[in-house]
């Protein structure tokens, strides 16, 4: 190391009052800003930028948010991607939360001063969407919601269930560990490849609590099997309470084999549980949609408050409900025609540029939050295998997937209005 190179470096001190990184520093924080700073003096002092430069390089590596999260283009083709924090919001619901971030009505009737049910307006607009269901709550996840059933139906009673419903949801969770967990006790039935009605009327007794239906969201069997429909075991004589988990709202013909909310309340459900960032296309959150008598139970529990979700999950799953149609939606619906003339028109655009790009066939898919085996027709943008890592580290990053050798960044999953941000990323990735 050069010492008349270390000793031009610019001070920590000098570098906080330099105007642009100190207001930085009354934005984002002074720790954060200096770790930024002892950064790029560490860059200059290996050399790899001058000394006089070092302004500049902390100011261009300054994050634009004091959160660590960043954002991120999905160019996976996989719609909601848990990695990626599932659905995206829509902007009516980022609108919504930001509007909600300071002080806000969600629990005070502003007209007449008193007290009100929080998050009363996200759950008429939760009951409108689906008018088969008396009543609603909400809790955080999906996880929490079948918590709260098992806690406030079964504990210390039986869940009767199939054993060819006893689903891992991912991360090495599994949906029977969960409901023991609270205290209730298991009751499979059948065997794993069929379940068959008189399996679960045999199990069915004094010490059930509920029936339990699982929608195996992440997976398919095939060949010699068999199980139950919630129109059958409403017919038992004991609450059913099926677990959605992709949480569609009504039937959708692009999905034909998903079940939906409307649909299992109609066939007899007492309650129906989903995750709020699947299909919904929300917020991480909770639905509990049923039986009002039922859904009092679960929302008046103890557990209940250990499980509430907060005003700014509140104000975006309503503007989910309320506002246009979700990215998801969108991306789910989206014409192959459309993918395949963006890909083309992306692609053309880096040709011009000396990338080696070109527009690809692909096939999307929806994601552990739904209809497994479904494959959506797609259209990707192909690139040499070494822009996956490029992409991934660059503002914003994009995460594709590596295909036989190439990087491709497939678009369903990719709102149109991100294509100018995707082009500028990969015309970037290729100048490192
Ligand atoms: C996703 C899923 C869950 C868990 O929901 P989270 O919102 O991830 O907690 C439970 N059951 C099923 C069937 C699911 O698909």
């Amino acid at each position: 190391m050069d010492p008349t190179v270390v000793r031009r470096i610019p001070r920590t001190d000098a570098l906080l009052a330099e105007p642009r990184l100190s207001a930085a520093a009354r934005r984002l924080g002074r720790d954060l800003v200096k770790s930024v700073i002892v950064a790029a003096q560490d860059r200059a002092r290996r050399g790899e930028i001058a000394p006089e430069a070092v302004a500049d390089a902390a100011v261009a590596a300054l994050p634009d948010t004091a959160g660590g999260l960043r954002p991120v283009i999905n160019a996976t083709g996989v719609l909601l991607h848990t990695n990626l924090g599932r659905a995206p919001l829509s902007r009516a619901a980022r609108e919504a939360v930001l509007a909600a971030s300071g002080a806000t009505d969600v629990e005070l009737d502003l007209a007449s001063g008193a007290r009100s049910r929080r998050g009363r307006s996200a759950l008429d607009a939760l009951l409108r969407r689906v008018p088969a269901a008396e009543a609603a709550h909400v809790v955080n996840n999906g996880a929490a919601a079948l918590v709260l059933a098992a806690t406030a139906l079964a504990a210390r009673r039986e869940i009767v269930l199939s054993r060819g419903e006893m689903v891992e949801i991912g991360d090495g969770f599994r949906i029977p560990d969960l409901l023991v967990s609270t205290g209730a006790r298991l009751r499979e039935v059948g065997a794993t490849n069929r379940a068959r009605l008189d399996d679960y009327a045999a199990a069915v007794g004094p010490d059930t609590g509920f029936v339990l239906k699982v929608h195996p969201s992440n997976f398919v069997m095939t060949g010699f099997t068999g199980s139950v429909g919630v129109r059958d075991l409403a017919r038992l004589g004991v609450p059913v309470v099926a677990d959605l988990g992709s949480g569609l709202p009504a039937p959708d013909p692009v999905l034909p084999d998903e079940p939906d909310a409307a649909t299992w309340l109609r066939d007899g459900a007492s309650l129906v549980t989903a995750s709020g960032d699947k299909l919904l296309g929300g917020p991480q959150c909770g639905l509990v949609l049923g039986k009002a008598d039922l859904v009092e139970r679960l929302a008046r529990h103890p557990l209940a408050r250990a499980l509430r979700v907060d005003k700014l999950t509140l104000a975006a799953l309503e503007a989910t409900l309320r506002g246009p149609e979700t990215p998801t939606r969108r991306a789910l619906h989206a014409d192959v025609r459309v993918l395949r003339d963006r890909a083309e028109h992306i692609a053309q655009k880096l040709r011009a540029e000396g990338v080696d790009a070109h527009a690809v066939d692909s096939s999307a898919t929806v994601g552990g939050g739904g209809a497994p085996g479904v494959a959506l027709p797609s259209a990707a943008i192909s690139l040499p295998e070494s822009y996956a890592v490029s992409l991934r580290l660059g503002s914003p990053a994009v995460v594709g997937r590596v295909e036989n050798g190439r990087c491709l960044l497939d678009l369903r999953a990719v709102p149109d209005e991100q294509d100018a941000a995707l082009t500028a990323a990969v015309q970037a990735a290729g100048e490192v």
